[in-house]
């Protein structure tokens, strides 16, 4: 059966034409798997020539909104296009509580279509669950997770995550600052896609780009890139793909200073970057 691992979005909160927010998904055969649900992934899907209403499980490893702002469009597209399978919804606490608030959001047109007849229920079938690190699922991927260093406020928090197949595995950091967990659930996986904080432009004025200012109570929850290799060192990774990126400068200079610090393969993530599993 084939498999890959597609980026559909490699960007961050602030708006990049050249990058929607987080989201990837794994293909096998004719089953789509996401984690995340960032800005840009349906059409990146298409471009990618994937069809939408073929995501079964969707994965969130956080509820900033980088990471689940596409949610709703996925939900309603591919219920008009004519879904008629359910989507399982998983991630941290809030996730159930999230899908219930986009009913909730989109009731007017929702009932209304329902009332012309011309869509039925079937395609909104959407079954969500709050996990946390005592969960694992087996079906098309054997997945796990573990607890990251990032959204932790109010009794929130980050999930990274990993999962297997007969032959390769593949994890997602999820946003965090460099953390073990992430080295101990990435051990000897065949792809690590890494979030990594990377910006020329806020080691010159202190402000990312495409934000007007700094906030001097902004904590920081990334990893830099330096702590990228250590981890992905640590991990014995085949491939590191370095994720969530905030700027179109200087490249070359994030990749060797993560070359710095790990010897394997190393990709930049841009949308679209397809990479074959088999
Ligand atoms: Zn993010
Ligand atoms: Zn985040």
């Amino acid at each position: 059966m084939t498999k890959r691992l597609i980026l559909l979005g490699t960007g961050v909160p602030t708006p990049n034409l050249q990058r929607g927010s987080a989201s990837s998904a794994l293909v096998k055969g004719d089953d789509i798997t996401l984690v995340d649900c960032g800005h840009g992934a349906v059409h990146s899907l298409l471009k990618a020539g994937e069809d939408p209403i073929k995501v079964s499980r969707i994965f969130f490893t956080h509820h900033h909104f980088d990471h689940n702002v596409e949610f709703p469009y996925l939900l309603l597209t591919g219920w008009v296009m004519g879904r008629s399978k359910p989507i399982h919804v998983y991630g941290p606490r809030g996730t159930r509580a999230f899908v219930e608030s986009v009913f909730k959001t989109f009731e007017i047109d929702i009932s209304c279509r329902l009332d012309t007849g011309v869509q039925t229920r079937g395609g909104l079938d959407i079954r969500a669950q709050d996990i946390d690190e005592d969960f694992t699922f087996s079906g098309e991927w054997r997945v796990k997770c573990r607890r990251v260093d990032h959204l932790k406020q109010l009794g929130n928090y980050t999930l990274g995550y990993r999962f297997d197949s007969e032959d390769k595995s593949i994890v997602f950091s999820g946003d965090t600052r460099p953390c073990e967990a992430v080295a101990e659930l990435a051990m000897g996986a065949d792809v690590l896609v890494h979030e990594c904080f990377f910006s020329p432009e806020f080691e010159e004025t202190g402000v990312v780009q495409g934000r007007k200012k700094s906030h001097p109570k902004l904590p920081f929850i990334h990893s830099n890139p330096e702590d990228v290799g250590i981890i992905a060192k640590k991990a014995g990774v085949k491939k590191l793909i370095l994720n969530h990126l905030w700027s179109e400068r200087n490249l070359d200079d994030l990749e060797k200073r993560v070359r710095s610090r790990f010897a394997g393969e190393i990709l930049i993530g841009h949308d679209g970057l397809t990479v074959s599993l088999q």
